[in-house]
């Protein structure tokens, strides 16, 4: 009847738990086939630098069309990729793919990959790096890996050796969506990341609340003393270039700069960037804010 099934109800809620699930398990086996068939892609996006406005690099970021369902966001399908084993097939063909890449562009531009807690742990990921490397002939110092802070959340004495393993190889390590996850400030004196990515989650709030914009300033200064470089995630507006670039943070990277981009555009996306997109230096709003 049509009570039991409306919202709240306990059917409502196991009939859209099984959706759920059957969606779930329908994405893994189309994800296998999909990484079998080739069907994933990356595409690029590029990080700006506040000191003279040029690009210095792109991250990749992994884009499935799925022939039925269109394109399905990563937010989606990394999750099951990490709970299915598939992510370090993906995982290792997005860095082989990702240096071949990079090897075509001018040289001093770098790429970054983003690597999953679930691939730092497997045993094979210096090995894994090393290959793409070499396969690709890439510089060590262009690649730059993406980890996210809950690769500490079920930290063993094997983590931070682990990491170190990594940063051996020569490749730059970053520290991605940092504030969002848990006791962040722990973690930066167990391992020295060379740059931190401020989540986009303070960048949104910027221009509109005065705690995020004291929360970017304490971890731009708390980057700095410990000599990371830094990112700023998801930066949409000119006002938000300006006061993070008033407060000194490094480089910026979202929508303002550019939407991430096939692999076949970056090349000419670079040659044409020039200086024109610059927004004005901050003069007049209020900096102290
Ligand atoms: P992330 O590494 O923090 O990547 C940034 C995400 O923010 C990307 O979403 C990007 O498209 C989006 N973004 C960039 N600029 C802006 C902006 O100005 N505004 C807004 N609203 N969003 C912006 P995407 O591509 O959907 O990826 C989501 C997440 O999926 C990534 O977050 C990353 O954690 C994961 N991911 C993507 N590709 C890979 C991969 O190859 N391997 C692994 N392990 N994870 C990946
Ligand atoms: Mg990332
Ligand atoms: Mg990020
Ligand atoms: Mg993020």
């Amino acid at each position: 009847d049509a009570k039991s099934h409306a919202p709240g109800s306990v059917r409502f809620f196991v009939a859209r738990l099984g959706e759920q699930v059957r969606r779930r398990l329908v994405l893994e086996r189309d994800l296998r086939e999909a990484i079998e068939r080739g069907q994933l892609e990356l595409h690029f996006q590029p990080k700006v630098s506040l000191r003279d406005w040029t690009v210095t690099g792109f991250e990749a970021l992994l884009r499935w069309n799925h022939p039925e369902h269109g394109p399905i966001s990563p937010v989606e399908f990394i999750p099951v990729a990490e709970e299915s084993g598939l992510i370090l097939q993906m995982g290792e063909w997005a860095l082989g793919q990702a240096c071949l890449e990079a090897a075509r562009w001018p040289d001093p531009l770098q790429v970054a990959v983003n690597i999953s807690p679930v691939q730092v742990m497997a045993q094979n990921l210096p090995d894994a790096v090393q290959r793409a490397l070499q396969r690709s002939g890439l510089a060590p110092h262009r690649l730059e890996l993406e980890i996210t802070e809950s690769v500490f959340i079920n930290e063993t004495r094997g983590t931070v050796e682990r990491l170190h393993a990594l940063g051996r190889l020569g490749v730059q390590i970053a520290l991605d969506d940092f504030g969002t996850g848990y006791s962040s400030l722990a973690y930066l004196r167990r391992f020295p990341f060379d740059t931190l990515k401020i989540d986009r989650a303070f960048v949104r709030e910027l221009l509109i609340s005065r705690d995020a914009r004291s929360i970017v300033r304490n971890i731009l200064a708390l980057a700095q003393s410990l000599r990371m470089s830094t990112v700023a995630e998801g930066v949409e507006e000119p006002m938000q270039v300006s006061v993070l670039e008033a407060e000194g943070c490094d480089m910026v990277q979202g929508y303002y700069a550019s939407r991430p981009m096939p692999a076949r555009d970056v090349i000419e996306f670079v040659l044409n960037w020039g200086e024109r997109h610059r927004p004005d230096r901050p003069r007049d709003f209020d900096l102290a804010n």
